[in-house]
């Protein structure tokens, strides 16, 4: 929406420059209307010119002075199966970060409006122990800042994020029955699973082809899952797990942060902890109580955990409405960030900050996709 609007601003900007120039062919009439035909043509060859010499200096004015722009990462890990497209694996992320220190400057979410050109946000959701463990020894030898956002109801847990188990649960899992039946939210689904495929670890949920019946099943069960309460999801998690017989304990680096490992962030210079709500639920499905209920309590715990205030936020899936963001006001928070992917416009939102989703690209590739959108 903001993008077309931005586009036929664009179209705005360009047909002025056309008005512009227009203007300065017929700002003279009496030497126009004198000029002999070859001088006629020069003037509108200089019109053009202007034109084009206008075109270029906007072109330039992008090049040299990109608006600023904020990363969302979520995990630094080279996972067996990552079918959203989430992970950043430790050699990439370093590419990354050391192109950010090259044609960037890398800055910490403060103020947005003093968010400044080829200003970079480095932001990571959900609190995930690779990002102490892998991330942060890249971000210190490069000197970059960022801000984590932690689902605080995931602290110290033992077990992975719903999203992560749904992953193993279906996709991962080599004993699941032909026929699956599972009662979620209190009616029953079935699916079969005959022809069952070997287990495709490459499948993320942007492939093209034809989804095999293992894949069908973990994009009907996330969508059904999404707007649950976690007790819900929770709820279908443990019938997975009791027909496959997995236990719940987290894989090795699927676990969240636990406290002692936040307070060591909260002691890094370059790091700012941020809240991520409590249960990580979509919130614009909820009453304005209960996302209440879910940004205060994060921000509650976290400053627990942590002994500092906490003044950064992060939508679940960027999902937010009007309640959302005037409950992050309330709360006297400062920023807090979606996932739409755009370059931070002057004059944004503080509460709707926009962001460019990183996925596992290489550096030519990153570096093309930080113009596009500092540019778009
Ligand atoms: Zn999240």
């Amino acid at each position: 929406m903001r993008k077309t609007e931005r586009e036929l601003n664009k179209v705005d900007a360009q047909s002025k420059d056309d008005r512009d120039c227009a203007r300065a062919e017929t700002d003279h009439p009496s030497a126009a209307m004198k000029s002999s035909a070859p001088r006629h043509l020069i003037h509108r060859q200089a019109g053009s010119a202007l034109r084009f010499a206008r075109r270029i200096r906007r072109r330039l004015h992008w090049a040299v002075a990109p608006e600023p722009v904020i990363l969302c990462y979520h995990r630094v890990f080279s996972p067996e199966r990552d079918p959203h497209l989430l992970s950043v694996s430790p050699e990439r992320f370093r590419a990354q970060m050391e192109i950010v220190r090259r044609i960037a400057r890398p800055v910490a979410l403060d103020d947005p409006s003093r968010l400044s050109a080829r200003g970079v946000v480095i932001t990571f959701d959900d609190g995930y122990l690779d990002n102490l463990q892998n991330a942060l020894p890249i971000l210190r030898a490069l000197e970059i800042p960022a801000t984590l956002y932690i689902a605080t109801g995931n602290v110290g847990a033992k077990r992975e994020f719903w999203w992560d188990d749904l992953e193993r649960l279906t996709l991962g899992a080599p004993n699941l029955p032909k026929i699956l039946r599972l009662e979620i939210n209190g009616r029953d689904f079935e699916w079969n699973l005959e022809g069952n495929e070997a287990d495709d670890r490459s499948w993320n949920v942007l492939s093209p082809n034809e989804r095999r019946p293992r894949q069908r099943l973990f994009c009907e069960l996330h969508a059904l899952l999404r707007p649950l309460p976690a007790a819900e999801q929770e709820a279908v998690l443990a019938q997975l797990r009791a027909i496959t017989g997995t236990s719940p304990e987290a894989r090795p680096l699927y676990r969240g942060l636990a406290e002692s490992e936040l307070k060591m962030l909260a002691a890094e210079p370059l790091i700012t902890l941020g809240a991520h709500t409590v249960s990580h639920p979509d919130l614009a499905l909820r009453s304005r109580e209960e996302q209440h209920a879910e940004i205060a309590g994060s921000k509650a715990q976290l400053e627990h955990f942590i002994a500092r205030p906490v003044e950064h936020f992060s939508y679940p899936y960027g999902s937010q409405n009007d309640d959302s963001m005037e409950t992050c006001a309330e709360l006297k928070l400062r920023t807090a960030v979606t996932c739409i992917a755009q370059a931070v416009e002057r004059g944004a939102s503080p509460f709707r900050l926009p962001r460019l989703l990183v996925r596992d690209w290489d550096g030519p590739e990153f570096a093309r996709q930080l113009a596009t959108v500092s540019r778009s």
